[in-house]
């Protein structure tokens, strides 16, 4: 049978509960045989602030995946000059798969609305499927709105409503820089990794 794969494209600053959350209920509800997390180095739509360096969040993410053998962590965005671009990645990743691999892209309901302004929005509907997570908060998912990226968008997404956690890596950020705790919303190993490499804290 065609290998299947999820591809967890994000900031992933930090990754945490809700994310982890996503990729195993797509990697079991979908039958996906892993699920690859793709740290983005600098994301087309989060130009606005600074990131964390990507080898922090590169090393966050592995350490909240290593005790799941379903889940890998890959750094091909990380080392690719300029913008991270959905399509450029699919596209590359491809080339190492088996050719039948079918391939699937997953995001949460609140990044769809980006969707138009992506960079190839058709060449990226080409090379995989789109599954579309709920996220708390989000706006429940209408793939015949995403007709308007051309006839026929709507038939290559996958809505998939998901055990919902209110987690966003923004108000972890903040919560941390306050001093607030971040307890059980994320792995320990994470926590663990912020609190020595002094992530977040106010400068
Ligand atoms: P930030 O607050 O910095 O934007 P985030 O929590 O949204 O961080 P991202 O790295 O931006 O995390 O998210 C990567 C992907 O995971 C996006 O497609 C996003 O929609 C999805 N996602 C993140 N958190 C959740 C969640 N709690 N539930 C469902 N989807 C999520
Ligand atoms: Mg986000």
């Amino acid at each position: 049978m065609a290998m299947r794969l999820g591809v967890f494209g994000g900031t992933f600053d930090p990754i945490h509960n809700g994310h982890l959350m996503v990729a195993q209920e797509c990697r079991d509800r979908l039958g996906m045989d892993r699920v690859l997390f793709v740290p983005a180095r600098l994301p087309p739509h989060k130009q606005v602030r600074s990131l964390t360096a990507p080898h922090h969040r590169m090393a966050m993410v592995r350490l909240a995946i290593a005790s799941n053998p379903g889940f890998e962590a890959s750094s091909i965005e990380l080392s690719r000059p300029g913008p991270s671009y959905s399509v450029d990645t699919l596209l590359q990743l491809r080339q190492h798969q088996p050719e039948d691999t079918d391939m699937f892209f997953i995001m949460g309901a609140d990044s769809l609305n980006d969707l138009a302004s992506w960079r190839d929005p058709a060449g990226l509907l080409a090379n995989c499927k789109l599954v579309v997570v709920s996220r708390p908060g989000a706006p429940a998912v209408e793939p015949a709105r995403l007709d308007c990226l051309y006839p026929g968008a709507d038939e290559r997404v996958i809505p998939l409503q998901v055990i919902g956690l209110d987690i966003a890596s923004s108000d972890l950020r903040s919560r941390v820089a306050v001093g607030k705790t971040i307890r059980c919303q994320l792995p320990d190993d994470v926590i663990a990794y912020i609190e020595s490499n002094k992530l977040y804290r106010k400068s």
